[in-house]
């Protein structure tokens, strides 16, 4: 998954619960990975239109992911590979391709074409996935129900900052999480205290590349038109129950911008988020009214349900 991951788990059992979970997240990257010969993504991708038999977590989060695409009305879409590899964001080959060569490209970008039949799927020729938005969430609840498997009760998953906690802390207080000024990386934007949650943040500061223009171009992409999403966001946080959840939602509403995403939130309302825009302002629901404090020097508006 091309990260860094640290977990953290207390109580009895610990080493052995904590070797199960990194057997487990080798296994993941060994099925889903799109450069590893033999994935199912790799097979999938390679299928030229026949239907390849995968494994059970493979159907599971491709169900889910699927799933995200219909919900986000497309902002996620997990056919978007071969845009992204013209960018060279697969790669970290970076170039800026031309308008004609993406518009060709988004002739092979639609989430529905991809066709799952219980553990078998296919997809038109030409067609490619990448779980590159949504295999840490997924990853993160897989990781959390092997450790609680394992008689751990409390734990602290960080997967590239895909944050999943487990139960509370030892001591029974709740965690306290930071979220990252996009602006100052070094400095927190807030510190959100919590029980069992995911916490996952998107950012265009993450990835991204300078082109020969001074441009800068970064690695999530807006599906309608396969350029770099522009929609006004800095960075997403979204902070619910799941993990693919907040995964799939902090890429998708970082493409949907400020107005669109407060309107799928009031409409769905099974998550909270917190939304910096490049005015430097900062959006959150009132969901997490109590545990924010605004560590920053930016203006923060709270967002009711109605
Ligand atoms: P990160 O991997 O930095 O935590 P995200 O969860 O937002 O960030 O995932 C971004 C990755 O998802 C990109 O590197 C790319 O592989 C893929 N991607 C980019 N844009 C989209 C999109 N609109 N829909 C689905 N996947 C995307
Ligand atoms: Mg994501």
């Amino acid at each position: 998954m091309d990260t860094f991951m640290t977990i953290r788990a207390y109580g009895d059992n610990v080493d052995e619960a904590l070797k199960s979970a990194e057997e487990k997240i080798k296994y993941l990257e060994s099925i889903f990975s799109v450069t590893i010969d033999e994935s199912d993504i790799y097979k999938i991708n390679n299928s030229h239109g026949s239907t390849v038999e995968i494994f059970p977590e493979t159907a599971e989060i491709l169900g889910e992911a699927v799933k995200m695409c219909e919900k986000t009305d497309g902002a996620l879409d997990i056919t978007l590979y071969p845009v992204l590899s013209a960018w060279g964001f697969t790669a970290d080959e970076f170039r800026v391709p031309a308008s004609s060569e993406i518009a060709g490209l988004l002739e092979y970008v639609d989430y529905s074409e991809v066709s799952v039949d219980g553990q078998s799927v296919t997809v038109p020729e030409g067609f490619q996935l990448d779980f590159g938005a949504i295999a840490k969430g997924y990853t993160s609840d897989e990781i959390a129900d092997d450790l609680r498997e394992n008689g751990v009760k409390s734990a602290v998953i960080n997967l590239g900052g895909n944050i999943r906690t487990l139960g509370k802390k030892p001591d029974g207080s709740l965690w306290k999480i930071a979220v990252r000024d996009p602006f100052d990386t070094s400095n927190d934007l807030c510190v959100l205290e919590t029980g069992e949650i995911s916490v996952v943040t998107s950012g265009n500061y993450e990835r991204y590349f300078e082109g020969d223009d001074g441009q800068r171009y970064w690695h999530i992409l807006d599906p309608s038109d396969g350029f770099p999403a522009d929609s006004g966001l800095v960075s997403v946080t979204v902070i619910g129950e799941s993990g693919l959840y907040c995964d799939a939602l902090s890429t998708a509403l970082f493409v949907m911008g400020k107005d669109k995403a407060v309107e799928f939130w009031r409409k769905n309302q099974d998550f909270d988020m917190i939304l910096v825009t490049d005015l430097h302002e900062i959006i959150y629901t009132s969901g997490i009214e109590n545990s924010f404090e605004n560590l920053t020097e930016m203006s923060a508006e709270v967002i009711d349900s109605d």
